[in-house]
């Protein structure tokens, strides 16, 4: 019994159960702008904001940040940097210019997407930049410590991550006032009284780094135990190459006790997501789907209810083609339910529509205008409450058909009839009579519209393959297509019987 209740608990509220109920707590999220945000990165923030709501649930006071890690520098020239990037490696990515020429640096040319995309996810944290963070002068004390203890840090390191660190290792990389890379300069003095160091940049500058201004970093093995230190944090989920053993968790555990006397935040690792028939998404390699992307065509609820359903640490393979259009469905379903843990910590308050996404894959394809949207709606039974989320989730159809729908799923109606329909054998043709005048004064439903076919065939003495086959040519000149019942639903009774008895000619 004691197993089974256990096993009900969703994750969020297990990891929820882990922290001190008497303390308010502080869940960091956090992700470096270096290219675009995807939705591999998405599942840190969403895991986060998880945890947080089961925390506001169980009464526990909370807050939820999320750290734009902008100080990192670029890496390398990725595949979408036009080569005049290369001169920027090594800069932090909150100096570079922004590749398109609005936005204030490279960092938030990738930030503003992404920020406008969490709001659209119902996440709203407080946003930390550490450039901004640096630059105020905050970590003064703790760049100053870790300079004083960085023999100790070295050991520290060496000892859990098993790696030998070069002879003359600094935990501090100044950023250099003569090339602007965060180097890898060597550490010649220390002046602590005025929070400088001297340094020799690998470019051959020699100069003095102010950390109390932001004109250095620690390295990010450091970095990171140092910043849970200083803002509080308590919770933090993070990706698995950070969780491995003698990983940057395990070594940041250690330095944030001995060196800042801070206990280490309870740790969520979250597994990656692949694109299915791809392979894992990473910004540099290009395998990638952006958060923008996919809120094109996803609605926010269901791209949360595939990170809720699902443990961080189990992976995901998406597929935006049929496996999306399954996803909605599921969710759906879970909605109709409306009692499932997970569907609660989807669920938004986003304009709505109650028209199944697959039904309108269909409905966009047949109307060739927005009021043709409505008609069709209005005509299968539907009330529009809500025209502009009507039109948002019809955007979002097209979108699908236009970048990740498979090819048969989609379709477009002839014009008139088509030319093998016309050449149809004669018996089908006569079924396919018969069925536009077995339907003539049914009820314009799509399952009465379905089942018609069977009647059509018994009648005519062809199979109901025959009867379905001859239908769709007569509207698509293909042998096959959507639903037919929801297909001749949306098309309405004057437009298919018009088409169909033109077979009787
Ligand atoms: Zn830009
Ligand atoms: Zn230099």
């Amino acid at each position: 019994m004691e197993e089974k209740i256990h096993e009900k608990i969703h994750w969020a509220d297990a990891k929820a159960a882990q922290v001190a109920a008497d303390a308010p707590q502080l869940i960091a999220t956090g992700i470096t702008p270096s290219g675009p945000i995807h939705l591999g990165n998405m599942r840190e923030v969403m895991t986060g904001d998880m945890i947080y709501k089961a925390l506001l649930k169980r009464g526990i006071e909370a807050e939820l940040v999320y750290i734009a890690d902008d100080f990192d520098p670029l890496r390398k020239v990725y595949p979408f940097l036009s080569d005049e990037y290369q001169k920027y490696i090594g800069w932090p990515v909150s100096d570079i210019p922004c590749p398109c020429g609005k936005h204030k640096s490279y960092a938030e040319h990738f930030l503003d997407p992404f920020l406008s995309a969490i709001e659209e996810l119902d996440i709203h944290p407080r946003i930390i930049r550490t450039s901004e963070a640096y630059r105020s002068g905050m970590f003064t004390e703790q760049i100053k410590q870790a300079l004083v203890h960085a023999e100790d840090i070295k050991e520290i390191l060496e000892r859990v991550s098993g790696r030998k660190l070069e002879e003359g290792w600094t935990p501090y990389y100044p950023i250099c006032s003569s090339c602007g890379t965060i180097s890898r300069a060597a550490i010649l003095s220390h002046d602590i009284e005025n929070h400088t160091v001297t340094y020799k940049c690998s470019c051959g500058h020699e100069g003095v780094s102010d950390y109390s201004k932001g004109e250095g970093k620690l390295v990010w093995r450091v970095d990171w135990p140092m910043r849970w230190s200083v803002h509080g944090v308590t919770v933090e989920p993070f990706g698995k190459d950070h969780a491995s053993p003698g990983g940057s968790y395990d070594t940041g555990k250690i330095i944030t006790k001995e060196i800042y006397g801070y206990n280490a935040p309870v740790p969520v690792t979250y597994e990656w997501i692949s694109l299915k028939g791809k392979g894992e998404m990473h910004s540099s390699k290009g395998v990638v789907l952006t958060i923008r992307d996919m809120l094109d065509v996803v609605p926010p609820e269901v791209l949360r209810y595939l990170i809720a359903k699902t443990k961080p640490d189990k992976t995901i393979a998406f597929d935006p083609g049929m496996g999306l259009l399954r996803l909605i469905d599921e969710y759906d379903k879970a909605a109709v339910v409306g009692e499932s843990r997970e569907y609660e910590l989807s669920r938004i308050a986003s304009p709505q529509t109650t028209i199944p996404f697959r039904h309108m894959v269909t409905v966009v394809q047949i109307a060739r205008t927005d009021d043709a949207i409505f008609d069709i709606l209005k005509r299968s039974g539907y009330e529009i409450v809500d025209k502009e989320a009507v039109l948002d989730q019809a955007n979002r159809a097209k979108v699908w058909l236009e970048r990740y729908a498979p090819e048969d799923a989609k379709f477009a109606v002839a014009e008139s009839l088509p030319e093998v329909a016309a050449n149809e054998k004669p018996e089908v043709k006569a079924a396919v009579v018969a069925y536009a005048k077995i339907v003539t004064d049914a009820e314009w439903k799509a399952d009465v519209l379905h089942n018609a076919v069977y009647d059509a065939a018994q009648a005519t003495g062809v199979t109901g393959k025959e009867v379905f086959t001859g239908i769709y040519r007569a509207f698509l000149g293909a042998d096959r297509g959507p639903r037919l019942g929801w297909f001749l639903e949306a098309l309405g009774r004057e437009e298919t019987l018009k088409r169909l008895l033109e077979m009787s000619l």
